[in-house]
């Protein structure tokens, strides 16, 4: 990525602004310096943006840094650098033509209506049925927000989306599960050696599966494939990162956008909330999700949730979804078990919530159109060996 060149900073701040949530005030760079730094100021209580989401949270300013070369390939990807202007044109056109798009669909215009999904909508009873849309290519719009507290009776249908043709369908993918992709303190103890995949291993690893032909998927390409036989790629793969750390952003994003591979990340929206450092930042979190990312939750605080209230539940998962809804403008469909634990009561509620899917940490790589709430995982350690990744990779359970 160091080989593209860089855009001045003037340049950038209308397609950045508008790449970026609504927060975002201005990009500032001064020669010679290694980061654009974007300043934004979050005008208003968090409190005020869904029954879910963290009280308490106080309009604060914070100043974000991106390394240039990485913004500078954000553009390129936009095709800006090369026509300048007129691109900047063309995607403010693109984005007034998504925002029609979705305008059309919140009254109920089916934008991509090849397949049609069915809802059910009880926790959210105003809500009007705007996820027709493709789920992984248009922003979803916000469904209504209810202002009560939830109910403590969520009517459990589970009616997946798609609809499934009621083939039972198995396939091999490995999904990937890693954490930390950073050097773990050289004192730490084994649990966190264990989580913490160095970034030159990670992209080793990246490498290998570049030349070996896989292609990353989503978990919506595999929900499509094990609902309705949509078809997959000759080697497909999925990469998972838990709990949302920092360095995701910093180390794994730019690798994956460099070797042309997408993850999903899983987030503890708690930390994220309370700005802790080694966290992401809600404008990182917008910014992946904008570059093809997909975010999803992972809890709000990152509890063991078998045998919980079902109220609990609910502010722990749909808290942490509606706060990412929130800043990506997509719907959020997949959940990881905080450490992997559920019981039938916590797939039930995800059911509810029109989740679609659930991931667990069971070692295997085969799925199956019946077990979208057991969905398995191939756990990568800091201390795996290009061999021991290949190995996982070849699971054939
Ligand atoms: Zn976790």
């Amino acid at each position: 990525m160091s080989s593209y060149s860089l855009v001045p900073a003037g340049n950038l701040n209308g397609l950045i602004t508008s790449l970026l949530d609504e927060c975002m005030h201005r990009i500032a760079h001064a020669p010679g310096d290694s980061f654009y730094h974007i300043s934004k100021t979050v005008a208003k209580p968090q409190e005020t943006r869904g029954r879910f989401l963290t009280r308490h949270t106080q309009p604060t300013h914070l100043t974000e840094s991106l390394p240039c070369d990485m913004l500078a390939y954000h553009l390129r990807l936009r095709g800006a650098m090369r026509f300048g202007r007129i691109g900047v044109l063309a995607i403010g056109g693109l984005l007034v033509v998504v925002a029609l798009s979705a305008c059309s669909a919140a009254y109920g215009i089916l934008v991509a209506p090849t397949v049609a999904p069915t809802f059910t909508l009880t926790p959210e009873p105003t809500a009007t049925p705007t996820s027709t849309l493709a789920p992984t290519e248009t922003p979803t719009p916000e469904p209504t927000r209810t202002p009560e507290p939830p109910t403590s009776t969520p009517t459990l249908t589970p009616t997946p989306w798609p609809t499934p043709d009621g083939i039972v369908r198995t396939v091999r993918v490995p999904i990937l599960m890693y954490h930390h992709i950073s050097e773990p303190p050289k004192d730490t103890d084994a649990v966190q050696r264990d989580l913490s995949v160095p970034a030159t291993a990670f992209e080793e690893q990246l490498r290998y599966l570049k030349e070996n032909g896989y292609q990353t998927i989503s978990l919506y390409d595999l929900n499509r494939h094990l609902q309705l036989g949509d078809p997959l790629p000759e080697k497909p793969i999925i990469l998972t990162f838990d709990d949302g750390y920092r360095d995701n952003f910093v180390q794994a994003f730019p690798l994956l956008v460099e070797y042309g591979f997408t993850g999903t990340f899983f987030l503890i929206t708690a930390p994220i909330d309370q700005g802790y450092e080694g966290y992401m930042t809600w404008p990182q979190v917008a910014l992946m999700s904008q570059l093809g990312m997909d975010m999803e939750p992972h809890s709000y605080s990152h509890p063991d949730l078998r045998g919980q209230s079902v109220d609990y539940i609910v502010w722990q998962v749909v808290g942490s979804k509606e706060a990412i809804e929130e800043r990506t403008k997509k719907t959020c469909r997949f959940f990881a078990y905080p450490s992997g634990h559920f019981d039938q009561q916590l797939v039930d509620v995800l059911r509810s919530a029109n989740f679609w899917g659930a991931l667990s940490i069971n070692g295997a790589t085969v799925h199956s159109s019946d077990k979208m709430f057991d969905l398995a995982r191939v756990r990568i350690s800091g201390p795996d060996d290009l061999q021991t990744f290949k190995d996982k990779l070849n699971w054939d359970w």
